[in-house]
This record gives structure tokens, C-alpha cells and sequence, in this order.
């Protein structure tokens, strides 16, 4: 009994399917129509190592979508009749545009094969095509036919029967639409997975992403599904919501992902030895995405962005910092003196949550500065660029992505791991992500820095310190996949969709969906926090108390003396760094609370003079700029915050991988600020 076996043949028209399917059937062929409609079905057979393969010339298309009545044949072909394979013909001297048709295929999840037909003459154009790394890229075999010489069609049935037969050899692949558009899609195919009578025929996610395109054949099927109603609605609302950030269709940004695809994974395995690739963002990205001159931009690009943040930015916090010590006069003079509530009002709330209030603007331009990299396509450049470094460091392409979420906030960046299959990578990716430095470390930063030193310096202070974190985690990448997880990286492609002028709608709702986090933070978790910094640096309540024999102060005492070596001898910040546990900003929150409460011996009108008063037991300034800066960098690299923790908690499923997270990462945070401390005195800084 021989074994049967379908090949279907798809292809852009004029990618030489035909005539590929002539080199593999010969003259055994049978021409009908497609049940229906009026378009040519040929079919034909051949016998191969015992199969007796059915092979079908589908309709000549460049898309899947439901425009053409070729396209829809084509594509329900695939979906209905489940072909054991389908081979994509591509032609390979216009290889970019004729892959758009497999990225399609891919996003169908069928098994499928690319032939890269007419390689004879995108060898005379001058492609070189590094097989075995693209095949890894997109995920498929991939074979090089010349189909008029017949060249290539043996190897292609071998492919055939390997795919049938099995192991897989490559890793299936999807595609990243994006976060915005990510987090749409699983609101949609969520609602979609219930019916899975539906989803058993269709990939619940290719069907998700055609009805964010319109397809007006998938919103019928969506129309007699399940949950009609609901997810109809869904997708109308993600519609509207993409809308109005990108300022465009769904479906012209699904494109462009699309394109991304295939240009990041030409970018890495095929290369034109010559003739120009042609697009405006192709053109741009030989500069920016260049192997040299790459990364030097990238760091030169973020520095002056930070200049620009912090030089911004600086003139508003004075503003409202001034508005936040008003605030607290007048509320002191409206209360009762010496009262609990006028201590809790003016000391906790309003020194504690005003002085993390502080730092909004500083925040809300930082996100919108991010905003502007993201929605332009060129963070998509700097995960590319990132990506090789990644490989070198033995890590997973997927994990510059995260990284450069942690950034805005490490809890969204450790979520954003689950996209990387292999686990080694994932946990190396969740353990070094605290490093990266978040926006709640920013007040602390800015405090500090606008204390300590001199506006010229301050954009570079604070560069050197986002830089710093990176340098930290990379280190610790590279021991631990030493030494903990060892391991090859999987290949990936990195997405390079096209350059877009960011619409100003697009950033704003960017800037203030991830800024409102902030304030509702500084709300909830901060608010909480300086209350409870505040009623531990007031009681025991009682006429003759002082701060330093409030409970703060004796816990203060106590952990003191473990940041002495690092030339931190101000008890007021180790409360802060406790308390810093909660979230980050409340570092600066303790010490708006913990210096208004004794801000009267202090002469200060502000916080940042209260730091700057600050004298040490022998009379000498508690902080130099050497001082401030070690303890920026305690705070930069100490352990994560508890929802981080939690989230760690979450993801490993195991209260191993957290706890060891807050345990070495604050190691590495005690010794590298040691060495910046002690190698700074040395080196006589102060
Ligand atoms: P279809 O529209 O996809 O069915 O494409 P055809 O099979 O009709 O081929 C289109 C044209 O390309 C024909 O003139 C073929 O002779 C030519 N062709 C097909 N394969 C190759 C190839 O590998 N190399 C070269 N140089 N020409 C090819
Ligand atoms: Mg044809």
C-alpha cells in the first residue's frame, strides 16, 4: 500500500509555479475549475519514495487576503483541505516582496517549505543567501530551484518527505505585531479561543489578526461563531483604539510588521552584493542599524535626549517643589500645632507623597522622550541593534525587548519574557532586568543630582548611570550563563518595520498611559508608604519625641553602620532604602518626611537644601558628590521592589528565583558601590 501525500504549490504569479510544477509531475496533470467559481484547478501526480503525491498549481497571488477571488481560493484551499505541505515559490530576485505571501503562510501555521526559485538569476543580481541561518529566521525549510533547468526539485521532494515524516527541524515562528497591537489581539483571541470548533480549523490567532484587517470572509465566520456579539465588539473597539494611536489602519501597521519581519531576517541572512535595497527606512537603517556606527549612535542619541529631559525638566521641579514647601506652611499654619494630624498631614503626606510629586515632569518627559523612539519604528532598531550584542552574551534575541521595557517599569518587562520559549534565556533575561534602571528610581536620581552637582554635569551623571545598569546586567548575563545556565541561544528575527512619523496623538496617549501609572502610584503605594515612614518616625508620640529615638530612627541606627563602607552615614537614607522595598520613589518620599520633620534645625527650605545642610557627626558635609553618586548607585542596582518580586514570584512559579534576585542584586549593588566609593577616595574624589 503506497502512502498518499498533497503538495500545494502557492505563489506570487510569475514566481515560476508552473513551471515547478511541471518539473515535478511531467505530463500526468488534469485541469478543472475550483468547486464554485471559475478559477483553474490543476492538478497533477507523481510517485516518490513510495508516496503517490497529489500535487495542485493554487492560483498566482500576492497576498491572502480577501480582495481577490484568487487570494480566497488560494487561501481556503490551504484551510480546508489541509495540505500535507504547502510549498511557497518564491522568486528569489525579488525576494523581499515575494516573502510577504509567506509570512502569511507562517501566520496560518501550515507546514510549509519555501522554494527560492529563479535563484539563477538573483545569483547573477548578486544575492547571497545564507540558508540554513534564514530557514532558522523564518522558521521553514528552505530550498533553491531553478525550475527551468530543473535544478533543486529533487532536494524540494526530500523536503517534502522530511517534513512529513518528522522531527520538526525548525522552530515555528510568529510574528510580533507590536505591543499595542499584541495586547489587542489577545483581548480578541481570547474571546475567540472558546469556540473551539472554530479554533480547531482555523489558528485562533491568524483569525484574530484578519478580523483587525477587515477580512470581510473571517467576519462571517467570526458572525457565526460562539461568541459573536462579543468578540465583534471587541474587534471593533481595538479597531478604534489602534486607530487612534497609530493614526492609521490596523491593517496598514500589520503590513509594515510584516515587512519588518522580512527585512530584519534579509538584514541578518541575505545579502545583496550589490544593487541598493530601496525603501527610504532601508536607506535610513544602513546609518542607524550599521554594525560599526550602530551602537555609538544609539548611546549618543539617549545622551542627548537626557540632556535634553533633565535641562527641561529641571526649571519645573524647582517650581513645584517651591509649591510643595508653600503647601506645607500654609497647611502647618491651619492646624493645630504640635498635632498629630498637622504632623501627619504636612510631614507625611505632604513631605513624603509632594516630594515624589515632585519628579512628575521629569517622568512624564522621559515617557514621552521613549514614546517618540518607540512610535518612530527606531526602538525596533536599538532591540536590533541590541540583538547582536544579546548573541554574544549567549542570550536570546527576544530578551532586548524586555530589557528595554525595564527601563519604563521592570514589572511589564519581566511579563514581556513569557515571549521567549527557551527558559535558560528567560531566566537569565528576568534575573538581570532589575538592573535595567526604571522610572521610579528617576526622583531619586534627579534629588540627588540637582543637590550635588552642577547643571552642565547633570545629563551626563545620569547617563553614566543608565549606562552603568547596562554594563552590570551584562556582566551578570555572561556569569550566569556561565555558570548557572548553560546552554546554546536560539536564533530569532528581530523586526524592522519601517520608519513612521510618530503622530502627536500617539505620543501623548503613550506618555500618559504609562505616566498616569506614576501618579496612580504616587497615590496608593507611595501614599502608604510615607504614612507608614511617617508614623514610624514619630512614635512613640509624646512631647520630648525626636526623630532619632523615634522607631525610624532606631531602626535607622541599626542598619546604618552596613552602609558606613560606602560613605553613606545618614540614617535618614537607610530608613529610605528600607523603605525603598515598597517602590523605588519612596526612597525620596522618606527622606521629603524624615527632613521636614527636622528640617527646622536644618535651616533648609527645600529638600534638596536639607541634603545639601546636612553635616555629619565631626562637622564635615554628610554628602560630597562622591557620596551622592555611590549612593545613586546603591539605589540604581539594589534589590527590586516588591511587586517585582512578586511578579518574579509569579512567572518562575517558585519562591527560589525571587528571593534570589532580591538577595544578589543587592550584593552587587553593597560591592559596586563600595568599589565607586573607596576607588573614588583613592583616586582623591572626595
Ligand atoms: P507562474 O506564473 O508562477 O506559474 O510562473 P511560470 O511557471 O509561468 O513562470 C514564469 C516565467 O519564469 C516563465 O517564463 C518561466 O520560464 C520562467 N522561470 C520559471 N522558473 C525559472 C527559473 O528558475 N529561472 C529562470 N531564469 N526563469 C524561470
Ligand atoms: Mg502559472
Amino acid at each position: 500500500m503506497s502512502k498518499r501525500l498533497t503538495i500545494a504549490l502557492a505563489g506570487n504569479p510569475n514566481s515560476g509555479k508552473t513551471t515547478v510544477f511541471n518539473s515535478l509531475t511531467g505530463s500526468r496533470q488534469h485541469v478543472g475549475n475550483y468547486p464554485g467559481v471559475t478559477v483553474e484547478k490543476k492538478e497533477g501526480n507523481l510517485n516518490y519514495k513510495g508516496y503517490e503525491i497529489t500535487v495542485i498549481d493554487l492560483p498566482g497571488t500576492y497576498s491572502l487576503t480577501a480582495y481577490s477571488i484568487d487570494e480566497i481560493v488560494t487561501r481556503n484551499f490551504v484551510v480546508e483541505e489541509k495540505p500535507d505541505v504547502v510549498i511557497d515559490i518564491i522568486d528569489a530576485s525579488n525576494l523581499e516582496r515575494n516573502l510577504y505571501l509567506a509570512t502569511q503562510f507562517m501566520e496560518l501555521e501550515v507546514p510549509l517549505i519555501l522554494a527560492f526559485n529563479m535563484f539563477d538569476l538573483a545569483e547573477k543580481q548578486g544575492l547571497a543567501v545564507d540558508k540554513k541561518r534564514l530557514s532558522e529566521l523564518l522558521g521553514c525549510p528552505i530550498v533553491f530551484t531553478v525550475a527551468t533547468k530543473k535544478t533543486g526539485i529533487t532536494e524540494l521532494l526530500e523536503e517534502v518527505i522530511k517534513l512529513k515524516e518528522g522531527p520538526v527541524i525548525f522552530k515555528k515562528v510568529r510574528l510580533d505585531y507590536g505591543r499595542e497591537m499584541e495586547e489587542e489581539i489577545k483581548k480578541i483571541e481570547d474571546i475567540l479561543i472558546e469556540d473551539r470548533v472554530l479554533t480547531q480549523k482555523y489558528a485562533s490567532r491568524w483569525l484574530t489578526v484578519k478580523l483587525l484587517e477587515r477580512d470581510s470572509e473571517v467576519i462571517k465566520r467570526a458572525k457565526a461563531s460562539l461568541h459573536a456579539g462579543r468578540v465583534l465588539e471587541q474587534t471593533e473597539k481595538s479597531i478604534n483604539h489602534l486607530k487612534n494611536i497609530f493614526g492609521d489602519n490596523p491593517e496598514a501597521i500589520i503590513a509594515e510588521r510584516r515587512y519588518g519581519l522580512i527585512s530584519g531576517a534579509c538584514s541578518e541572512a541575505a545579502q545583496r552584493t550589490y544593487e541598493l535595497r530601496h525603501t527610504t527606512s532601508d536607506k535610513i537603517d544602513k546609518v542607524l542599524v550599521n554594525r560599526v556606527l550602530g551602537l555609538p549612535i544609539f548611546l549618543g542619541m539617549t545622551w542627548l535626549l537626557f540632556r535634553f529631559v533633565f535641562g527641561f525638566s529641571e526649571p519645573l521641579m524647582r517650581w513645584i517643589e517651591i509649591g510643595r514647601v508653600w503647601l506645607q506652611q500654609l497647611v502647618r499654619s491651619f492646624l493645630p500645632e504640635g498635632s498629630v494630624i498637622q504632623s501627619l498631614l504636612v510631614d507625611g503626606v505632604i513631605g513624603g507623597v509632594g516630594s515624589v510629586l515632585v519628579f512628575v515632569p521629569v517622568i512624564f518627559l522621559l515617557f514621552l522622550v521613549m514614546a517618540i523612539l518607540e512610535d518612530s519604528g527606531y526602538m525596533a532598531r536599538v532591540a536590533f541593534i541590541m540583538d547582536r550584542f544579546m548573541h554574544k552574551l549567549g542570550l536570546h534575541g527576544r530578551s532586548s525587548i524586555p530589557m528595554l521595557l525595564g527601563f519604563g517599569c521592570t514589572l511589564p518587562a519581566i511579563m514581556a519574557t513569557r515571549t521567549i520559549d527557551d527558559q535558560k534565556d528567560r531566566l537569565v533575561t528576568i534575573l538581570i532586568n532589575p538592573f535595567m534602571s526604571c522610572g521610579a528610581r528617576l526622583p531619586f536620581y534627579a534629588l540627588f543630582i540637582a543637590a550635588f552637582f552642577p547643571g552642565r554635569m547633570a545629563g551626563n551623571i545620569l547617563f553614566s548611570l543608565y549606562v552603568l545598569g547596562i554594563i552590570i546586567a551584562i556582566i551578570m548575563a555572561k556569569l550566569f550563563r556561565r555558570y548557572l545556565f548553560r546552554g546554546p541561544a536560539n536564533p530569532f528575527v528581530m523586526e524592522l518595520p519601517p520608519y513612521r512619523m510618530p503622530t502627536l496623538k500617539g505620543l501623548l496617549i503613550h506618555m500618559w498611559e504609562r505616566g498616569v501609572v506614576y501618579l496612580k502610584k504616587a497615590g496608593t503605594v507611595i501614599f502608604i508608604g510615607c504614612v507608614l515612614v511617617w508614623f514610624l518616625s514619630n512614635f512613640p508620640w509624646g512631647p520630648q519625641r525626636s526623630v532619632e529615638n523615634s522607631y525610624a530612627g532606631r531602626m535607622g541606627r541599626v542598619i546604618a553602620p552596613v552602609f558606613k563602607p560606602l560613605g553613606l552615614d545618614d540614617w535618614r537614607l537607610s530608613v529610605g532604602l528600607i523603605g525603598g522595598f515598597i517602590g523605588k520613589e519612596i526612597v525620596v518620599g522618606t527622606l521629603g518626611t524624615l527632613y521636614s520633620v527636622d528640617q527646622a534645625g536644618n535651616g533648609a527650605t527645600s529638600l534638596r537644601e536639607a541634603l545639601q545642610n546636612q553635616t555629619r557627626a565631626d562637622g564635615s558635609k554628610m554628602y560630597t558628590p562622591l557620596v551622592a553618586y555611590a549612593a545613586m548607585v546603591f539605589v540604581l542596582l539594589y534589590m527590586p521592589c516588591i511587586a517585582v518580586i512578586g511578579v518574579i514570584k509569579k512567572e518562575t512559579n517558585s519562591w527560589r528565583w525571587p528571593l534570589f534576585a532580591a538577595f544578589y542584586t543587592t550584593a552587587v549593588a553593597w560591592i559596586v558601590a563600595l568599589i565607586v566609593y573607596q576607588g573614588g577616595r583613592l583616586l582623591g574624589l572626595g
